[in-house]
């Protein structure tokens, strides 16, 4: 599918006479042997009208990022291809193609964070599949070693500083000697304070969506602390404990109901690490970063829940139509986070439940079987609804005619106003 996708943007280069090269994570991962469906693409020309024809051609779907001459083009869930328009004073004329050597590249690729994610191969009919490495990253890659460009990289752009660590990490390799050096000194200046607040949080975002991100998070606390996010947040022995338990229940979910809706683990991995911080605190960070409203949501629901609560869910004698109605307002993010805190194993229990059992459990009967049974549609078919529900999780209706006795009992009770 990667390799169709390459010869179609490697046409639509050639018949525009465009120049055009994978560079990035994509040949990083290629080398590697690691699986990557980001392809990473940089065209000698107007990106953006380059990634309107392919969407054009493939009939699907492009984001056009107009700022920065980038446009992705997404093709399935898991498979995209961001175009960057390499600006045209740094390229001499399509003409020379066929000499391409790293000067064509170079201004492009000395923009780049590592030397292991500035290497590139042309798709260029004429010297199709060429490997183009000006700054010996296939040696780092070789020698496992994350290395600056220049000696300014880190000042440049000291997100830079967390992507180091996000792929020593994550490829197990290591910062060579000079670059953390040069890590450590703009750590000094304090440079990841003077960083866009939106640019670090979608460095830290993208820490928390590694696979396994204690990792890069002890390597943090090694390096730098937390102070870019809060200067009370730090990562103690109970912190990482806590996160160790998110981990596990996230693949206990992951392995169980891989059809679910999936988790934004990042988040759940987040609120885990700022759960030591007090609710001003915790605020006030959300305010920095501006998260979504969903993801505050979350942030709070979590924050503020009720020690009267987990201890209810604590018991073991509890009705399962009052573990439905605890949980069911929870986002799944939430439940996975009671469950990696607390333990008692009537909790887990219950929780365990409401996943396997209650979350998906429906009623046979509709609003229409309501109708039929001559009861005029208002607020109490809410109520009705709701009370078969509960005696359904608490097993006592189970089939369509017993749901619809069910209503009959309760629409004769006046109490509950049906007409
Ligand atoms: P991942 O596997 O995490 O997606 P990636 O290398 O594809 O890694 P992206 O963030 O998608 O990472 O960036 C794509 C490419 O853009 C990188 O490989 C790198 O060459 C370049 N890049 C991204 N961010 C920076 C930065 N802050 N400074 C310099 N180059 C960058």
């Amino acid at each position: 599918e990667i390799k169709d996708l390459i010869r179609l943007v490697s046409d639509i280069a050639n018949k525009n006479n465009i120049p055009a090269y994978l560079i990035g994570g994509f040949v990083r991962d290629l080398i590697l042997g690691v699986k990557n469906f980001d392809l990473d693409i940089v065209v000698e020309g107007d990106g953006i009208k380059f990634a309107e024809v392919i969407s054009g051609k493939l009939n699907v779907g492009l984001i056009r990022h107009r700022r920065f001459g980038t446009a992705t083009v997404i093709l399935k869930k898991h498979l995209k291809v961001d175009i960057v328009t390499a600006r045209q004073e740094y390229y001499p004329e399509a003409a020379h193609l066929p000499e391409v050597t790293c000067g064509v590249l170079k201004d492009d690729l000395l923009r780049r964070d590592f030397t292991i994610n500035a290497m590139a191969i042309s798709i260029n009919r004429q010297d199709f599949g060429r490997f183009i490495d000006c700054f010996g990253g296939s040696q780092d890659l070789a020698n496992k070693e994350i290395r600056v460009l220049h000696n300014l990289s880190f000042i440049d752009d000291p997100t830079r500083i967390l992507r180091a660590i996000r792929f020593e990490q994550r490829y197990n390799f290591k910062i060579e000697p000079k670059t953390l050096k040069l890590l450590r000194e703009a750590n000094r200046l304090k440079m990841l304070e003077r960083v866009s607040r939106e640019r670090l949080r979608d460095e830290l975002i993208l820490i928390l969506k590694e696979e396994r991100p204690l990792k890069p998070l002890n390597r943090i606390k090694e390096l730098t602390r937390f102070d870019f996010i809060n200067s009370g947040l730090s990562l103690s022995k109970k912190t990482s404990q806590f996160l160790k338990s998110i981990e596990s229940q996230i693949s206990w979910f992951k392995r169980k109901y891989p059809k679910r809706r999936q988790l934004d683990t990042w988040l759940t991995y987040f609120i885990g690490l700022i759960d030591q911080l007090n609710i001003n605190n915790i605020k006030l960070i959300c305010k920095k970063f501006s998260f979504r409203r969903g993801e505050e949501k979350r942030i709070a629901a979590y924050k503020k829940l009720n020690p009267k609560f987990i201890k209810e869910l604590s018991q073991d004698k509890i009705k399962a139509s009052e573990v439905f109605r605890f949980l069911e307002p929870l986002s799944y993010e939430v439940i996975i986070l009671i469950k990696a805190k607390f333990k008692n194993s009537s909790l887990q229990k219950h929780i365990e439940d409401f996943f396997e059992i209650y979350n998906g459990t429906h009623l046979y009967i509709s609003g229409a079987d309501l109708h039929k049974l001559g009861l005029t549609p208002g607020p109490y078919y809410q109520k009705i609804f709701h009370r078969v529900l509960n005696a359904k999780l608490d097993g006592l209706v189970k089939t369509k005619k017993e749901e619809l006795e069910l209503i009959k009992k309760i629409s004769e009770d006046k109490s509950y106003g049906a007409k």
